[in-house]
């Protein structure tokens, strides 16, 4: 059966099998190049979603779609039982990425990269407690869930994983009371993104890993979102001067196919045998999407493409007269408006006028473009930004 190909046809056959776990726009994505996407009636966007984060690199890069085709053509799935090339090379090619010395545990998702964290946390200290921040989002598994804080994802679900507290973010006091003899990991984003687009300050993440190395604790550093160049460079870490025992990634690793990893500093060691697993983790296919992707991320120098960028479309936001805008802020591209108001209708009027956008909680505009954006983009974005919220 050919797939439906009108924007009421689609909208019609998904809405009808679907879970209905997702609040959608009533647009159809059925192409995309770069920044820019396009719907079933050929509409063009620009798109400042990018992938929620998955489309660092942009839509079709040659260099992921070549080496996804290549590989299709030669081996798609080799369990880990196995020694593969193509992920020899990548588990070599990312650690050297890294800024610190690491092994490496392939997965498939963020939310999988934030599981498996908390599992090591535990083998290596023998100790239960995680201690996240308030705000923080790191994925919708059990465990991830349970370090998430939005009461809204949380409390349907419970009881959820015991052991986990929440502290304000930014506050090293806080941290400081409440990591003790117990506690097993402190779990920290770089840059709290969908909780609102919340940076950390300057020594926040030194003295989280200064507090935890003195109580025998992990620091996990989740850059799920903040990795791969977002924020200005490779890693956000590298902002902060830090090596975490263990560091998650996911999103765009692979150009946007599903992939996650867990950096493991060389300190904790290997694993124990058979201690975690999953089927589909260091597949040829996303190993190879994956070193594309980092080959391609050099290449263009993304992560300084990305702090040139960012710094530009900050100024230009800050520079706009916006009564409905409390404040804007953000690191590299990633961007946040925190309104004064619902920032729901103004994602739906932006989508009318050609711009793509993500919220941030209930009241906070976030801009996640691929790093390839262009500044002629960058300035549309402004000029609508502008207009909506004229
Ligand atoms: C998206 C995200 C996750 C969850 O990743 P999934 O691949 O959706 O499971 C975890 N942490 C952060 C910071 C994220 O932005």
């Amino acid at each position: 059966m050919m797939p439906a190909t009108t924007t009421e046809s689609i909208i019609a056959t998904e809405s009808a099998y679907t879970s209905g776990a997702y609040p959608k726009r009533p647009i159809a994505l059925v192409r995309g190049v770069d920044a820019t996407v396009w719907d079933a009636d050929g509409r063009e966007y620009i798109d400042c979603v990018g992938g929620q984060g998955a489309a660092n690199l942009g839509h079709a890069h040659p260099a992921v779609v070549a080496a996804i085709c290549e590989q299709a053509g030669r081996l798609i799935s080799c369990p880990e039982i196995f020694y593969n090339d193509v992920r020899a090379a990548y588990l070599q090619e990312l650690a050297a990425a890294l800024p610190y010395t690491a092994r490496i545990f392939l997965c498939n998702s963020g939310a999988e990269a934030i599981e498996g964290a908390l599992k090591i946390a535990r083998l290596h200290t023998g100790r239960t407690g995680i201690v996240a921040a308030v705000r923080a989002f790191h994925g919708r598994t059990m465990g991830a869930l349970s370090a998430t804080f939005e009461p809204r994802y949380r409390e349907p679900f419970q009881p959820l994983v015991p052991g986990f507290r929440h502290v304000p973010y930014n506050k090293i006091e806080a941290l400081d009371a409440a990591v003790d003899e117990q506690t097993a990991a402190v779990l920290l984003e770089p840059v709290q993104g969908e909780g609102g687009v919340h940076p950390a300050a300057p020594g926040y993440l030194a003295a989280a890993e200064r507090i935890c190395c003195e109580r025998g604790a992990l620091l996990i550093i989740d850059e799920v979102q903040t990795g791969f160049g977002r924020t200005g460079a490779l890693f956000a870490i590298e902002h902060h001067g830090i090596a975490p025992a263990l560091l998650c990634l996911a999103k765009s690793i692979a150009g946007g196919l599903a992939m996650g990893a867990i950096a493991m500093h060389e300190s904790l060691g290997s694993l124990p045998l058979a201690s975690h697993g999953t089927t589909f983790g260091g597949s040829p296919i996303a190993c190879a999407a994956a070193r594309a992707a980092l080959h391609a991320l050099r290449e263009q120098d993304l992560p300084r493409q990305a702090a040139e960028k960012g710094a530009y479309l900050l100024g230009r936001l800050n520079d706009l007269p916006l009564p409905r805008v409390r404040a804007v802020r953000g690191q590299g591209l990633l961007i946040g408006l925190e309104l004064k108001e619902r920032v729901q209708p103004f994602l739906v009027t932006l989508m009318e006028r050609g711009v793509l956008a993500l919220p941030a909680g209930p009241n906070v505009l976030r801009l996640l473009p691929p790093l390839v954006i262009t500044y002629a983009q960058l300035d549309a974005v402004v000029a609508a930004i502008a207009e909506v919220l004229a």
